[in-house]
């Protein structure tokens, strides 16, 4: 597939592909944007049906990030990997490593950290080969580590904003809430959601991690394919993307949908359509910034796990005044996210 007449292309500033023979290790990696800073974004490891599919999915991506660290006020760009599983490149050390030359060569422009498919331990590897890798294990209290309970808190924080804009509720006690997928961020979102005194409603096409989920957290288990129209209040996309379209979104019963999943409407004109029908939507890379929040504090190490808990605690009011200004103008609220992205970004450049 040719890159420049992509139709997720959007001027990246560079699209990198590497093959390693010893570990069968292909990646992609896709840099959008360095105008506020290294394009930074986490490696996706997932088996893809072709490499037409992972140059979409990194090109979504990485332009999802250059967003995301726009909106919430980080020194990076915007960057994204993807390494393309299968039985011929099983996950190894070695393979990790390799990928760590892969990083160091692009020489700082991109710095990487776990996604799906990832782990801290993963990135352990990568970092014996580069210093361009965040979210390593950390100790004490300095800021960093896996980064996903952060993104879980700033997802957590996001569906309260939401839920007091749209259904007047002022904690999310008693309220029925969807959460897909029961990964990393979700089975975090779900224990602070339990805690918090929800009625949950989860599904995974991993039974390992719905197992892991259901000894963690009561919860009503709903097939994958029925868990986007369930009778909730919220929904919550903690699995992957692309599940808002044209197709789904008439059928979807809940009022608000927020969760850490990037990517989540196939296309921005599906924004409208949720806004058409008086569903409010948390604009994914707005949400779910908690955890790049954390890998840039322990990149930049120049933060306290504290301090990264305040930076998080502002991803609520970011969502607070997109849901205002959505009200006020009535328009939807990833396009108005879009718009403020985007001029940060050119402010910068
Ligand atoms: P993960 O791999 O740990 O969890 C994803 C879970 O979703 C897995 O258990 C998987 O089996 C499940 N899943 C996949 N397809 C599904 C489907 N159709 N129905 C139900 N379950 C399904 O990944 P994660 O780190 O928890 O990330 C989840 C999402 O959040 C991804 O979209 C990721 O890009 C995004 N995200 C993650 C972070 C982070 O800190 N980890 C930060 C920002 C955004």
């Amino acid at each position: 597939m040719s890159v420049f007449d992509h139709p997720e292309f959007d001027q990246h500033e560079s699209v990198h592909y590497f093959v390693d023979e010893a570990t069968g290790l292909r990646a992609i990696v896709a840099i959008h944007s360095t105008a506020l800073g290294p394009g930074a974004g986490g490696t996706r490891r997932w088996v893809y049906n072709n490499d037409a599919e992972a140059l979409t999915d990194v090109l979504r991506l990485s332009r999802g990030m250059t967003y995301k660290n726009a909106v919430a006020g980080l020194s990076f760009g915007g960057g994204k990997a993807v390494i393309l599983a299968s039985d011929d490149a099983p996950k190894s050390p070695e393979l990790f490593r390799a990928f760590g030359r892969f990083v160091d060569s692009l020489g700082g422009r991109y710095i990487t950290a776990e996604d799906v498919g990832c782990s801290v331990d993963d990135m352990r590897h990568v970092r014996e080969e580069t210093a361009f890798v965040s979210g390593l294990p950390q100790s004490g209290r300095d800021a960093g580590g896996d980064p996903s309970p952060w993104t879980a808190l700033g997802c957590y924080q996001g569906i309260e904003a939401a839920v007091a804009a749209r259904l007047g509720a002022d904690s999310v006690k008693g309220l029925r809430i969807a959460v897909q997928g029961v990964g990393h961020v979700g089975l975090h979102v779900c224990k602070l959601l339990r805690e918090a005194g929800a009625e949950l409603f989860v599904s995974d096409v991993n039974k390992d991690n719905l197992e892991l989920a259901l000894d963690a957290v009561p919860a009503t288990v709903v097939q994958p394919k029925d868990l986007l129209f369930a009778d909730v209040d919220v929904l919550a996309p903690c699995a992957l993307g692309n599940i808002l379209t044209s197709t789904t979104i008439p059928k979807i019963r809940a009022k608000v949908i927020a969760g850490g999943a990037n990517n989540q409407l196939a296309t921005p004109a599906d924004g409208a359509r949720l806004a058409e029908r008086d569903i409010l939507f948390a604009p994914d890379y707005v949400i779910n910034a908690g955890g790049i929040i954390s890998v840039a504090a322990e990149y930049y190490g120049n933060s306290s796990e504290d301090d990264v808990r305040a930076d998080v605690g502002r991803i609520k009011d970011r969502l607070e005044g997109i849901f205002v200004q959505a009200k006020e103008t009535g328009r939807p609220t990833n396009e108005l996210a879009d718009e403020l992205a985007r001029r940060l970004v050119a402010e910068a450049r």
